[in-house]
């Protein structure tokens, strides 16, 4: 049976243990205190970290954990980790035998150069997205460009419509009030602000989010769908010829959002 559990960091990241009864891997951990916390209280053993990017608050309990543990940390091929022992790109596959999990690695920038993500299939379709893809978002263009993250999200989507997209930060309610102001006629997304409003007044992460979900709101995905194109254009002031165009100025509106 694995667990699949987010650690609370910072303001609103989620540091994601997968674990059995006995081993945990970890997905970027920012910071160590509370996952170390988190094995206490489970008893569990460390067996790797996997790290998807560069950014301090995704890899910055690396060096505590490494003292406490000494096991492998997977990071991507394309950007310089000092505490990555792994270094990974498109195609290779993990295997995580203390958890009994196979993961395979998607190169994904945009958000960064270099970013990847870990996708699964057994026992459940997964992928842990990063900064990618958020639920109804996506993140911002740091160092790549709109093509990169425009094509990565678009290979995310290729995964099955039930893979389960474990995103790093809790962002959708704000994420939820810009796709409302693109896509206002979207019924899905009424009733998600509904949903996931009634999960954070618990405090209740709303993360994991499906891909199939994610193809119905998010309009980072939906570029080329008319009502989307006529908000983008009618923001831009200007007709946009292609999902592309339409994805550029969606990102540019949000950031000024
Ligand atoms: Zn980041």
């Amino acid at each position: 049976m694995l667990n699949i559990y987010p650690v609370h960091a910072f303001k609103d990241n989620y540091i994601w243990v997968i674990h059995n009864q006995d081993y945990a891997v970890v997905v970027d951990p920012g910071i160590a205190s509370p996952v170390i916390e988190y094995l206490a209280l489970k008893k569990l053993q460390l067996s790797a970290i996997l790290i998807t990017h560069h950014h301090h608050d995704h890899t910055g309990g690396n060096a505590e954990l490494l003292q406490l543990f000494d096991i492998p940390v997977y990071g991507p091929q394309h950007e310089f980790i000092s505490t990555v022992t792994h270094s990974v790109k498109e195609g290779d596959r993990l295997s995580l035998s203390e958890i009994s999990l196979h993961l395979t690695v998607l190169d994904t920038p945009g958000h960064t150069q270099g970013h990847i993500a870990y996708y699964g299939s057994d026992p459940i379709n997964l992928v842990f997205c990063g900064d990618t893809l958020f639920s109804c978002g996506c993140g911002r263009i740091f160092e790549g460009t709109p093509q990169q993250l425009y094509e990565s999200l678009q290979k995310i989507c290729r995964l099955p419509d039930d893979t389960l997209a474990y995103c790093t930060h809790e962002y959708t309610l704000s994420n939820i009030r810009f796709a409302r102001t693109v896509d206002p006629k979207n019924l899905q997304l009424i009733e998600l602000e509904r949903s996931a409003q009634a999960l954070r007044n618990q405090n209740i992460p709303t993360i994991p989010t499906t891909l199939a979900l994610e193809k119905a709101v998010n309009p980072f995905l939906r570029c080329n769908q008319q009502d989307i194109v006529n908000s983008a254009q009618n923001y831009a002031a200007t007709s946009l010829a292609d999902p592309l165009s339409v994805f550029t100025v969606l990102r540019e509106w949000k950031n000024n959002f």
